[in-house]
């Protein structure tokens, strides 16, 4: 089912270094378990345009304006998204990250050292996570130690400096890990869900391995 994208990405991992190829070699042999998550088919009749009505805020890429960035996963990507509505950017440790949408810093952690693919790594992530008023939120994961920006309180704008790209956490090369959380309202509790982003193609749900710039 996910054949179409191997050999492109086969492709890609040739300029990038040994973990992604790693990467691709899990993502081939690790099968197809799909999500039974009904937001999975939403999601791809958006990224495939066929779903038009919709209003939902556009996002900043998360990077400056004259870099691009290769999509390695996203989302329900058969290898760490499974079940995940999140967008992973191949990064060099160290490339500077930018808030996506203006709001307010919530949560932060900045003194995690190690990463790797061993369960006992998640909770060493560094990230930062913002909230969008009332309706959403963003969150960056794996950043690099001390690679945290700004403080819980802040308020950032959008294409604002927050923090460095790293590897820490749960991660098999660096990268950043960037997903939307709604409040559904009802509960009070947040749910992953997709969004669009301003690109150079226009405004367009993220896939994975295309390159975006803004
Ligand atoms: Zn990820």
């Amino acid at each position: 089912m996910h054949k179409p994208f191997f050999h492109t990405s086969i492709i890609s991992a040739a300029n990038g270094g040994a973990g992604l190829l790693l990467f691709v070699v899990l993502l081939v042999t690790v099968g197809c378990k799909v999500s039974n998550n009904p937001l999975r088919k939403t999601l791809r009749s958006l990224q495939n345009g066929s779903t038009t009505d919709d209003t939902s805020y556009v996002y900043r890429l998360p990077y400056d304006s004259n870099t691009s960035h290769l999509v390695v996963q996203g989302y329900f990507s058969p290898y760490s998204h499974n079940d995940r509505a999140a967008i992973d950017f191949k990064m060099k440790r160290g490339t500077r990250v930018l808030a996506a949408r203006s709001g307010v810093v919530i949560k932060t952690k900045s003194d995690g050292t190690r990463g790797g693919t061993k369960m006992k790594y998640r909770a060493d992530g560094n990230h930062i996570i913002i909230q969008h008023g009332n309706e959403a939120r963003s969150s960056y994961w794996h950043l690099e130690t001390n690679g945290v920006k700004v403080n819980v309180g802040d308020t950032v704008q959008e294409g604002q400096f927050i923090g460095l790209s790293g590897k820490t956490g749960y991660a098999l090369f660096p990268h950043l890990h960037f997903s939307v959380s709604r409040n559904d309202g009802s509960k009070g509790s947040w749910m992953q869900t997709g969004c669009r982003f301003r690109t150079s193609k226009g405004i367009v749900y993220l896939r994975p391995f295309r390159r975006y710039s803004l």
